[in-house]
């Protein structure tokens, strides 16, 4: 399995995190490694492994992959925070910039089983109009 950066492997690893639930954290991320461990358990097996191919390209090959977990899911990881929760549901918050926060609440929970609170979600809708005003001011001054 090869991704074509470091930031790409990352954010693959991230979702993974969120959407299996489990507290997956990197314990070694340099240029050349990437090492990622479960710390929801003592002896949790999970393992990733990977490196760069070569050293004058980006892309990372994983080597080690062991997807078993021992550990149970958790519903709140560091991962999930309001710069994720403003991009993942951008267009959501798009088309109805009046979302009301416990019905975003409950999405979360409902999709993603993890526990946000209030506060994230009002940062992140603000975070999120920020985006959208910035790309009509980007499109307003193209003209
Ligand atoms: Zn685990």
């Amino acid at each position: 399995m090869q991704f074509a950066n470091k930031d790409e492997l990352k954010e693959a690893i991230r979702e993974y995190a969120i959407v299996q639930g489990r507290n997956v954290k990197l314990v070694k991320n340099d240029n050349k490694r990437i090492q990622a461990k479960c710390v929801g358990h003592t002896k949790c097996p999970f393992i990733l492994f990977a490196s760069k191919i070569d050293k004058d390209e980006q892309t990372f090959s994983i080597k080690t992959l062991s997807l078993e977990h021992e550990c149970t899911r958790v519903d709140k990881l560091k991962y999930i925070n309001s710069r994720w929760l403003s991009k993942r549901f951008a267009d959501k918050i798009r088309k109805n910039p009046e979302w009301d926060v416990g019905a975003f609440q409950s999405e979360v929970l409902e999709k993603y089983h993890m526990n946000v609170s209030r506060h994230q979600i009002y940062r992140a809708k603000s975070l999120s109009k920020v985006i959208i005003e910035g790309s009509y001011v980007e499109q307003y001054a193209r003209l």
